[in-house]
């Protein structure tokens, strides 16, 4: 179902609201011209289809609200005058319709007097009453058939939808135009988004790439964190440190899995979660800083804690710059990408003091920088093959569903955050043989 036919629904129940309105009024606007056109000799409770003939002369002028109470509620219809039908009240009312004369000056003082020796403010007041019911009538049938139109819309979203071609996205899912088809259409519902997992499009692979890796890191932290206190030299000072990786880890493939799942949803929507999963980039750049530079300068805690200072500085700067609505646009794509190598190229100034203060060998060996290189280099591959849009740039429509730019990054952005736990952990090992004592090392380890 096309988003055409809920608007062709729902312009169909704004239509038929409007027509029940307009033949209402119509039908009120014939009882009082009957009324007027009848003059107030009888009237006809209508009840349930039952006509009863009520004379005038019987009854004194009658209440409007009198009438109501002795009908019951939602059972009635609209009260209208007619014409006595059964013979006795037409005997009773004949001497008041004798001759036109009569009948004019009776007219006369009915319109003096009001309709049914009701005084024109209680005929409006009586008017407005039945105003009020049309339109409290109208407004409860169009509360319901919206909520029904939302039922229709959900259900329509949760598996009725076909991927659609990037020319037809609306500009606010435009991100990547060398994807040529495979896209979500636009998705107003969480239920259909969450659902939209199982399904093959654009984002699949982005999505599940992050949600295994979420959860791979996710069971890893929790079994590292449940090692044994023996096997570390300072438990909780190392698990705390270690456990700020796994942290910024998890909240990074959280809200990147997060992101690429309701980014079809709407476009506020989806300006909150780039702003998380870009947050969540940052997050996990500054948790890998806190173990390897706890570990790296084990012996030099002043300069240990001026990077860490530094580095926190620098990813909250990053996290705020990712908060202008400018930074998700396709636009800056390039400036994006730059600020987070830029935020993980930082780490050059600590490295470079570690390497020239341990020396090429024990910096390769001991330091684990083979494995932090590693890492580092299949971050910025990701992030140049993100800024790039290496392969589909190349081949435009042919890498729509699988192995496009955005899977890559995300697949090397857990490869390195896999090595660089790999690094930290035989960091770790290190710290644990060598034990607690700095004096017969020189150098920051
Ligand atoms: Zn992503």
């Amino acid at each position: 179902m096309s988003s055409s036919a809920a608007e062709s629904y729902f312009t169909q129940v704004q239509f038929q609201a409007k027509a029940g309105l307009c033949a209402r009024l119509a039908v009120y606007k014939l009882d009082s011209d009957e009324r007027r056109e009848e003059g107030p000799g009888a009237f006809v409770l209508r009840h349930r289809g039952h006509a009863a003939s009520i004379s005038h002369d019987d009854h004194p002028p009658i209440n409007p609200h009198e009438r109501e109470e002795d009908t019951p509620t939602g059972q009635s219809e609209l009260l209208s005058q007619r014409p006595v039908q059964n013979g006795s009240a037409s005997e009773k009312t004949k001497g008041s319709l004798e001759g036109e004369e009569e009948q004019r000056g009776e007219e006369e003082r009915s319109a003096d007097e009001g309709f049914m020796g009701m005084t024109p403010l209680l005929q409006a007041h009586h008017a407005m009453e039945r105003m009020e019911e049309f339109v409290h009538k109208v407004s409860t049938h169009t509360h319901h058939a919206m909520e029904r139109m939302e039922e229709f819309v959900h259900k329509m979203w949760e598996g009725r939808w076909r991927v659609i071609p990037h020319d037809v996205l609306p500009d606010w899912l435009k991100d990547n135009d060398y994807l040529l088809h495979g896209h979500r259409p636009p998705m107003p519902s969480f239920r259909a988004c969450f659902k939209s997992i199982f399904r093959i499009h654009t984002e699949t692979g982005n999505i599940w790439t992050h949600l295994l890796g979420c959860l791979f890191f996710l069971g890893l932290g929790i079994v590292y964190m449940f090692r044994p206190n023996m096997s570390f030299v300072a438990p909780l000072q190392e698990k705390v440190a270690i456990g700020m990786f796994f942290l910024g880890a998890i909240l990074c493939l959280s809200f990147s899995w997060l992101f690429h799942t309701v980014y079809c949803h709407s476009e506020g929507v989806s300006r909150v979660f780039s702003k998380l999963d870009y947050s969540g980039i940052a997050f996990l750049i500054v948790g890998s800083f806190v173990p390897w530079l706890y570990y790296s300068f084990y012996c030099s805690p002043q300069p240990c804690f001026i990077y860490l200072l530094v580095v926190c500085i620098l990813g909250i700067s990053a996290i705020i710059v990712s908060q202008c609505d400018f930074f998700a646009t396709p636009q800056y794509r390039g400036v994006r990408a730059g600020v987070f190598v830029g935020l993980g190229l930082s780490g050059v100034v600590p490295t470079l003091h570690f390497v020239i203060s341990e020396g090429l060998l024990r910096a390769t060996t001991m330091g684990q920088m083979g494995w932090l290189l590693l890492m580092a280099a299949l971050y910025i591959t990701g992030a140049c093959l993100y800024a790039a849009r290496i392969p589909e740039r190349f081949f435009p429509g042919k890498c729509d569903i699988w192995f496009h730019s955005h899977q890559l990054f995300h697949i090397l952005v857990l490869a390195g955050a896999f090595v660089h736990f790999h690094g930290v952990s035989n960091l770790q090992e290190f710290r644990y043989t060598a034990g607690g004592g700095c004096a017969e090392y020189e150098g920051p380890l």
